[in-house]
């Protein structure tokens, strides 16, 4: 599969469908295709719609699982005081219910008054597979997406694990599209607060590859069309407010901006 960014959208408040993204930057428009693009590959239905007609969705919602990597930048590591050379990847699980979309206005849950944002790299998987060695993973990956890995600080110490600090509803908005070819190991990673920039990262400088992180999940999990893979962020992490926005950017793939309130 070449170069195409994959969206997934609604039109009308119908039912949501794939398309193919094209056109440049401000008039892009979007090919239709048939069904899902992990199961029934791309076939256009012969729908074109403007940009401005969509309303933009994650645009995937796995079906079985988001897997996390804590821990993968040694800079967002150190400012979190943990262990930044770790002996290998720290995965958890994000429910396919906290996914959310591009521009999604974001509660925040009443259980915590310190929800962060992670501006990260996602991976999404194309095909089912498990025991993956890391010069195959490539053939396993689907495309490429921009994940917010929102995090509750305060339940995150208090649990002493992270289903509830990772896993509410909207701790996983995912946008705006899925690009399928980027080269994973070297894209730029921001996270824009309002107007401030305060994470800028590079993928060069995660602890584990994207090649070893899926090859691990893939050890622990079967991994299935659709599943989801967060790579971990750079620092810069902070705290979202009332009426904040926040953009995680991925060079390369595009902007994922939300809203959020209380
Ligand atoms: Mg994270």
């Amino acid at each position: 599969m070449g170069h195409m960014r994959i969206a997934r959208f609604v039109v009308d408040g119908q039912d949501p469908v794939y398309g193919v993204v094209e056109g440049e930057e401000g008039a892009e428009s979007l090919t239709q295709i048939v069904g899902d693009p992990f199961y029934q590959g791309i076939q256009p239905t012969g729908t074109v719609h403007r940009m401005e007609d969509v309303r933009l969705l994650a645009p995937v919602i796995p079906r079985s699982k988001v897997i996390g990597i804590g821990s993968n930048y040694a800079d967002h590591a150190q400012e979190m005081g943990k262990e930044s050379q770790r002996p290998s990847p720290l995965m958890f699980l994000k429910p396919n219910t906290s996914v959310a979309g591009p521009g999604d206005p974001i509660t925040l849950p009443s259980f915590s008054e310190e929800v962060s944002f992670e501006a990260e790299l996602a991976v999404v998987i194309g095909r089912i597979c498990k025991d993956v060695p890391p010069e195959r993973v490539p053939e396993v990956v689907f495309g490429y997406t921009v994940a917010n890995d929102l995090t509750a600080r305060d339940a995150q110490r208090t649990d002493g694990q992270w289903a509830r600090a990772k896993g509410f509803d909207g701790a996983c908005p995912l946008g705006p599209w899925i690009e399928t070819e980027l080269d994973p190991d070297d894209v730029r990673v921001t996270g824009e607060l309002g107007d401030e920039l305060r994470q800028d990262g590079q993928t060069s400088d995660m602890v584990f590859s994207v090649q070893e992180i899926v090859s691990f999940a893939s050890s622990a999990f079967t991994l299935l069309p659709g599943d989801v893979i967060l790579t971990g962020t750079p620092a810069g992490v902070g705290l979202l407010e009332e009426g904040d926005t926040f953009t995680a950017a991925v060079e390369g793939i595009g902007d994922l901006t939300n809203t959020f309130r209380r």
